[in-house]
């Protein structure tokens, strides 16, 4: 019978590079795992494309995702939805490949009680004080959606215990080679006899 594939979730606060640590990985020829485009009913930062960075959804559209259980986890994050769709998930899995969710940590919170054997890596800021800054210097944000954000994060860093692995984003190239040296180590210890 064919194996299934490992479930990875890398979360972590806002601003700490998720985006960022993701595409780096999927940049390089050697990452085995597939990704899942979420959907979300926010607005397309400029250069964003449908299908690609998410499945940009309006809000009855989400809410019709939702009411018929296609999305394995969502949230509402800073007045907005953003869901994982379930069928990808499940059949990539099926079919004994890795799939890879970027999330923020309340959806992760809800995968790990539907998927505990799954691998949850939380990207930690090297402080709090450098993730402001990245979500300043970001500048897509209002003022007050940075001290939302700020505030969401907060919160998020306390989960970090609830985590299988800490990575430190101090470096996205470093971070994304810690990431793949984490799977490649779960999988020899989940694979022994
Ligand atoms: P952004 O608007 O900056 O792209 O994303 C905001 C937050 O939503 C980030 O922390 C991102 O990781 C998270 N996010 C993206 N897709 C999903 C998803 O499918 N589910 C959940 N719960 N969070 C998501």
């Amino acid at each position: 019978m064919q194996e299934k594939g490992l479930l990875i979730v890398l979360s972590g606060p806002s601003g700490v590079g998720k985006g960022t640590v993701r595409k780096e990985l999927f940049s390089q020829p050697d990452t085995a795992f597939e990704y899942s485009v979420s959907a979300t009913t926010r607005l397309p930062r400029e250069g964003e494309r449908n299908g690609i960075d998410y499945f940009f959804k309006t809000r009855e559209e989400f809410e019709e995702m939702i009411k018929h259980d296609k999305l394995l986890e969502y949230a509402e994050f800073v007045g907005n939805y953003y869901g994982t769709p379930v069928d990808y998930v499940r059949e990539t899995l099926d079919s004994g490949k890795d799939v890879f969710l970027e999330i923020e940590v309340q959806g992760a919170s809800q995968v790990r009680s539907k998927f505990p054997e799954g691998l949850f890596i939380f990207l930690a800021p090297p402080s709090l004080s450098e993730l402001e800054n990245r979500i300043v210097t970001r500048g897509t944000e209002t003022e007050d959606l940075i001290r939302s954000r700020m505030r969401a994060a907060r919160e998020e860093i306390e989960m970090m215990e609830l985590y299988d692995y800490v990575v430190e984003n101090d470096q996205v190239e470093l971070a994304s080679e810690r990431i793949k040296a984490i799977v490649v180590a779960e999988h020899c210890r989940r694979e022994r006899v």
